[in-house]
């Protein structure tokens, strides 16, 4: 199958209008790389569907795409209202209660059992994505809290509720998210978001458990909070990748200053050797429209030049009514600037403690990046088990394609979200020699490279003992 391969990868959310075989056959031709099952929505069987659907589409068309399981986290709620919809007005006096009711203008439920007890008297509550607007009057630190109405509405049954300056005692792991994690690791998906991730331990506690269930699914933290802002650089160091979840991060941080926070995150992530996503609203007027609004197809462009190893789309290929044109959309704005070419300084093996036990392969995929330009090498090819040489290789942006080989078969799909990595199966590892010379076979007779051009390898040298990437060779493709 002829793919499109671009370098800043593409996440795309299942949902009702992609779950079928042929149109995320068609989205992945056209640039998906990753599937993301979100797990605030959707059924068990739905998803265990769409996991059939993208294994089979692999086994099938030869294709590495990943998946990852976004859980909800702490995600907190209004419970059902009267009539489906209540209308807040400015400046009235609403109960909100842990009680559980059918919500009305004198009360509603909040899926939140100690919010009396964590919540202080002119706290904001925000309700429906930032739409309405509360401020807590007082609690009876028991069961019900009183609240003016500062920016009202119509409040519709299950909204979303943000809570910015509040301390939310609720595990970052509910009952829920455990039920759901087991069942994505039973089905060996390689990625695994967490929402609402406050500390690193919140990420720590997670991967404690995915080790636990002896799988080696590999971590998003979701970074949507004031308090994921304020402890971002454990969160980075914790975690093996971010999603810059823009979505609730603009409801519980002021919206103004989400641009700056996407460049900071993005970089602190380029730095750390962490793979970045960039989510939510990129191409939102496609839900409906099969055209972008020009601030969209910037707000991509841009993300692409912030460093993004992913832009992700959401409601626009879940539920929207054109879900390959919109993934035909991201892809052409993405090539559009890698093909202008933009480049970072990559200069950090400096920045690396030299008693660390990384510093010397860190070293060595640093010096790849540069010797690969300083060659006009067409390849930087590697091989890996954990993953860790392709996680730093990519980093440095190199302006040679990244080709990664591994015998480790979950890695090939994890390395999907990856920026410009593409990810081969090779389980050989005889000798130095032999394994070189078998993988530049391998990208030869896939048209990769030819005879003449220059490449770059690496390994971990002796080879069978897969250890740290320690070995640099340049040669000439025969
Ligand atoms: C977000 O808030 O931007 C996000 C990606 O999370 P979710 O879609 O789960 O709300």
């Amino acid at each position: 199958m002829k793919l499109y391969y671009n370098r800043t990868k593409i996440v795309a959310t299942m949902g009702p209008a992609s779950a079928k075989k042929d149109v995320l056959l068609a989205m992945i031709k056209a640039g998906v790389n990753v599937c993301r099952l979100n797990f605030s929505h959707g059924r068990p069987e739905d998803h265990k569907a769409v996991i059939d659907i993208i294994r089979e589409i692999n086994e099938q068309y030869k294709t590495n795409v990943g998946i990852l399981a976004d859980l909800q986290g702490p995600k907190i709620r209004i419970g059902l209202v009267k009539d489906g919809g209540i209308h807040l007005v400015n400046g009235t006096h609403i109960k909100i209660t842990t009680q559980e009711c059918i919500g009305n203008d004198e009360q509603i439920y909040i899926t939140y059992d100690t919010f009396p007890q964590d919540v202080q008297a002119n706290e904001i509550i925000l309700l429906d994505d930032g739409k309405l607007q509360l401020r807590v009057i007082e609690t009876n630190k028991k069961d019900t809290v009183i609240c003016e109405v500062v920016h009202g509405g119509i409040l519709t049954s299950r909204k979303g509720v943000n809570l910015p300056n509040t301390k939310v005692s609720i595990p970052s792991l509910t009952e829920e998210d455990l039920i759901n994690l087991q069942f994505a690791l039973k089905y060996d998906v390689e990625w695994i978001g967490l929402s609402f991730v406050r500390t690193g331990q919140d990420i720590i506690e997670l991967k404690h458990i995915i080790a636990q269930s002896g799988k080696a699914a590999k971590v998003i933290a979701k970074v949507e909070k004031p308090e994921a802002i304020d402890n971002i650089d454990e969160i980075i160091a914790a975690t093996d990748g971010v999603m810059v979840a823009r979505g609730d991060l603009g409801v519980e941080m002021p919206l103004e200053e989400v641009p700056l926070l996407q460049k900071m995150i993005a970089a602190k992530c380029r730095a750390a050797s962490k793979p970045v996503i960039v989510a939510t609203q990129m191409l939102e007027s496609m839900i409906t429209t099969p055209r972008p609004t020009r601030a969209e197809v910037n707000d991509v462009a841009n993300s692409v030049l912030d460093g993004a190893d992913a832009v992700m789309l959401s409601g626009e290929t879940s539920v929207g009514e054109f879900p390959v044109i919109v993934i035909e959309t991201m892809a052409k704005i993405v090539r559009n600037v890698e093909e202008f070419g933009y480049s970072f300084n990559t200069a950090r093996v400096s920045d690396t403690d030299p008693s660390s036990p990384d510093y010397l392969s860190n070293a060595v995929c640093e010096s790849a990046v540069h010797l690969a330009q300083h060659t006009n090498a067409v390849g930087i090819v590697s091989m890996t088990t954990s993953g860790y040489t392709a996680f730093q290789i990519s980093s440095h942006r190199p302006q040679a394609s990244t080709y990664i080989f591994t015998s480790n078969k979950q890695l090939l799909n994890a390395l999907s979200l990856v920026w410009g990595v593409r990810a081969f199966f090779y389980d050989k590892l005889e000798s130095t020699d032999q394994t070189i010379a078998d993988v530049n076979g391998i990208l030869k007779s896939e048209d990769l490279i030819k005879a003449g051009d220059v490449v770059i390898n690496t390994a971990a040298v002796p080879i069978i003992k897969q250890g740290k990437t320690n070995m640099l060779k340049v040669s000439i493709v025969e």
